[in-house]
């Protein structure tokens, strides 16, 4: 795996300078804004296949809810900005080409607030906000490919894998080609730090998350942080930015943030995909503080869930519900759980306690639906199931079973639509092809031929690309 990776990247380089074009041409001019956007979408591509991304809804919106709010108050971007939490733990944060933002997992567990974590965001908006990357992909140009590709794979990997890449890739001594230069840091710091406050945060959160990731602690026998090398010069950093932030006047607005939905993001983190033996001591020191002792309970529930250790997660959660019965979140996870265990009433229960809480709570309308399906009751399930989906579409596979809930209710033009849909995102284009074209032969409705019409269109388009590709390739 650890070779596998790295040369996909490196394939997927040498494919994006052909992109690009050949050394020669343009070799020190900055890439055009449509340039860096088709390399954007180029580099999303191989991203998606290659990083281990984070789906959960209550991780990716909580993250994209403070990414988008910085957005908000820049004065002009050249690009949708898009947020991704990658499954990794190693600490590392970067900016891909044309505005997509990528921050581990690893990076989330040491932060302590909503503060800290926008304080990251802003200064990767202020990178792609820069064109530093822009910059840096054109002066990569003149760099030996096989280099360039292990070196961004070392980059993008962080960790051990990341080390072999960039060691064996000899990259070492021209890495500061496309690491970020420490202007570009200072740049980035800058701004960052200005769009931070302009979003009403304090600028000592900023200082406080970089002086985490320039401590020593690491050095003992640790892996440098990625972040460490692709943005270089933390410790002055740190010294430069404490005195910015230090001479201004604190400014009366300065928000926390959601403290409750950061811890809430955090435990998930830890209990769904850090490793038992780095989530243990955290949970311990949780348990220790009365104010964080639900969490404690909360997280080690997620873990034995992961675990399938259903019968002590159920205890876990309970326990966690006891002191803190307000939070639906945790109502959520012991009705998953209930529902895993084929316990349908008891899952049916408390899912209907989280939605009197928090009436839209998308994960409590998927279990709950899903639950109502499995005990026949089609016409319910499809409508919690249409309520959570218009809340948010990308919880995983809600297409296929809203597709079972409306074929058991004889909907059956709905049933082929989602199902249709499911497939394509599966990137299974012949499923997808046969039910949009059995929903279009049902329906009359000229509205939803007109849908459909333009999804087989789109099915087709990619179909004929593959072909084409693949007659290529021969
Ligand atoms: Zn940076």
């Amino acid at each position: 795996m650890t070779v596998r990776k790295p040369l996909k990247l490196l394939i997927f380089f040498v494919a994006l300078l052909i992109v690009v074009g050949p050394p020669t041409r343009l070799a020190q001019a900055d890439l055009s804004i449509e340039e860096e956007k088709k390399i954007g979408r180029q580099f999303m591509k191989a991203a998606l296949s290659q990083l281990r991304l984070i789906q959960d809804p209550e991780v990716v919106d909580y993250v994209n809810r403070v990414g988008q709010d910085i957005v908000k108050h820049l004065e002009f971007h050249h690009f949708p900005y898009h947020f991704y939490v990658v499954d990794s733990g190693a600490l590392n944060a970067f900016a891909a080409p044309a505005g997509y933002v990528f921050m581990n997992r690893g990076l989330i567990e040491i932060m302590d607030d909503e503060g800290e974590l926008a304080a990251i965001l802003a200064h990767e908006i202020a990178h792609v906000q820069s064109r530093h990357i822009a910059q840096r992909m054109a002066r990569a140009r003149t760099l030996n490919l096989a280099a360039l590709g292990g070196m961004l794979a070392g980059i993008f990997l962080g960790g051990e894998a990341g080390a072999a890449a960039i060691a064996g890739s000899q990259a070492g001594a021209t890495s500061a080609m496309l690491n970020y230069s420490r202007q570009d840091e200072e740049e980035a710091d800058r701004k960052g730090l200005r769009y931070l406050e302009a979003a009403n945060y304090s600028g000592k959160d900023f200082v406080k998350i970089m002086r985490k990731m320039g401590q020593d602690s690491w050095k003992a026998g640790g892996h440098m942080p990625a972040y460490l090398t692709t943005h270089p010069g933390v410790s002055e950093r740190v010294v430069y930015l404490s005195t910015t932030v230090g001479t201004r006047s604190p400014s009366a607005k300065v928000r926390t943030g959601d403290s409750e939905g950061f811890m809430l993001m955090q435990v998930k983190l830890y209990g769904a995909y850090e490793s038992p033996r780095e989530a243990k001591p955290k949970f311990r020191e949780w348990f220790e503080k009365p104010e964080t002792r639900a969490m404690a309970y909360y997280g080690t529930g997620l873990m034995r869930r992961r675990q399938r250790l259903m019968d002590e997660a159920v205890t876990a959660f309970k326990n966690a519900i006891a002191l803190r019965p307000d939070l639906a979140p945790i109502l959520v996870q012991l009705g998953e759980t209930y529902f895993e265990m084929g316990e349908l009433d008891k899952a049916q229960q408390v899912l209907i306690s989280a939605l009197t809480l928090e009436p839209d709570q998308p994960a409590a309308l998927y279990a709950l639906g899903r639950c109502q399906l499995e005990q026949g009751q089609a016409a319910e399930a499809s409508k919690q199931l249409e309520k959570a989906i218009r809340i948010n579409n990308r919880l995983p596979k809600i297409n296929y079973y809203l597709g079972l809930a409306y074929g058991k209710n004889n909907q059956l033009v709905d049933a082929h639509y989602h199902f249709g849909i499911y497939y394509k995102r599966q990137r299974s284009l012949r499923n997808a092809q046969f039910h949009f074209e059995e929903a279009l032969r049902l329906t009359d409705d000229p509205k939803e031929k007109e849908i459909l019409n333009r999804e087989l269109a789109e099915i087709k388009g990619a179909l004929r690309a593959a072909k084409q590709r693949s007659s290529r390739a021969l």
